[in-house]
């Protein structure tokens, strides 16, 4: 006999992002500005005074206050993760039971169904409808069916761009008081219908907040989950003790203060996805060339193609990357430039 992998992890492979060089990345929905050289500076000089000797604060006070402070909820109710990816992980493996089952939906964030099955659970996928939103009925009806001890999903939706108002998303929780509703709000900066100022008024909700997309710092791994005391302290009795560096979590402070810098950074990236899902719109009516544009509540815009994978390829060929799904193409918004080009390569494609 010799040593075998199990089942969960015999066909698993490294996740595997585009990786090479390509000068325009419209693929991963990170912030299209950097952090400007004024705050690396002082970032920099924040760094120097950490004790590199010494283990990180296990409960990433600082960061967290900084995080409770930019978003106006209370600091005891926050957790940080090593970017919301940790967390989505630590919940999955300590909220449930192997053999429990966790409702994802489709089309969603693919790590919540990666992160259940490899802890075990049972997954069942809720399908939206035609036109990819969800019908809250739905789904409540649907978690009731398979006796679902968690949902998860995120709101707005990566990838599809398309949001459930606050009213739709309260009846989802309250209808399945005994369910662990786990609400990813990763891109609601972008959006106006967040849940996160009455976070603590329910007793089975999670929301989720990562600083990669809005706040620009996908280069630092840094998450938080927010919930009520309950299970907050249970979520950092379980997450591992020092999971969050020190040098991160200086950064994560000194850039959270900055919330003029950062909220105007945010419109901009809104100000630029408007444009970006126009400037799509036009080449549309020029063209007849996509099955459908959606209307977007993120960074990001949707677009519903057959010809996915030559439009992903051509592009590519014009070191522009985007994401491409089995039918559909997801394009980050950029700087003015890099939507100008993305627009250019589109015309190109479907002019030649
Ligand atoms: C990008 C993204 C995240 C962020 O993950 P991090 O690990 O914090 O970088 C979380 N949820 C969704 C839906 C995302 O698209």
């Amino acid at each position: 006999m010799s040593y075998k992998l199990n089942k969960k992890l015999v066909n698993l492979v490294p996740y595997d992002p585009i990786t090479g060089h390509y000068d325009i990345r419209l693929d991963a929905n990170e912030s299209c500005f950097d952090l400007s050289p004024e705050l690396k500076e002082k970032i920099c000089r924040s760094i120097a005074k950490v004790d590199f000797n010494r283990y990180p604060d296990c409960l990433a006070k600082r960061p967290t206050e900084a995080f409770a402070k930019f978003y106006g909820v209370s600091p005891e109710l926050v957790t940080a993760g090593n970017g919301s990816d940790e967390l989505i992980s630590v919940i999955m493996s300590c909220f449930f039971e192997a053999g429990d089952t966790v409702v994802n939906v489709s089309h969603d964030f693919s790590m919540y169904g990666f992160y259940a099955q490899l802890y075990e659970t049972k997954v069942e996928t809720y399908q939206k409808e035609a036109d990819l939103t969800i019908d809250p009925d739905k789904l409540i009806s649907f978690c009731r069916e398979k006796n679902a001890r968690g949902v998860v999903f995120s709101n707005p939706c990566n990838p599809t761009s398309l949001g459930l108002g606050r009213d739709a998303v309260r009846k989802i929780i309250t209808s399945l008081s005994d369910t662990l509703v786990i609400l990813d709000e990763a891109y609601m900066d972008f959006w106006d219908q967040s849940l996160l100022d009455e976070v603590e008024k329910y007793d089975n909700l999670i929301i989720l907040k990562t600083c990669s997309k809005a706040i620009g710092m996908a280069a630092v791994r840094v998450g938080f989950a927010i919930a009520n005391k309950t299970i907050t302290t249970a979520l950092r009795a379980a997450k591992s003790p020092y999971n969050n560096d020190s040098v991160a979590q200086t950064i994560v402070s000194e850039v959270l203060a900055e919330k003029d810098y950062l909220l105007s950074c945010r419109d901009a990236i809104v100000a630029g996805t408007k444009s970006l899902y126009s400037d799509i719109k036009a080449l549309d009516a020029k063209y007849g060339c996509f099955e459908k544009v959606y209307e977007p509540c993120t960074n990001f815009v949707y677009i519903k193609t057959d010809e996915f994978q030559k439009i992903y390829e051509f592009l590519l060929e014009n070191s522009i990357a985007i994401r491409k799904f089995s039918g559909y193409l997801r394009i980050t918004a950029g700087s003015k430039k890099e939507n100008a080009a993305v627009i250019a390569a589109l015309e190109k494609y479907f002019t030649k």
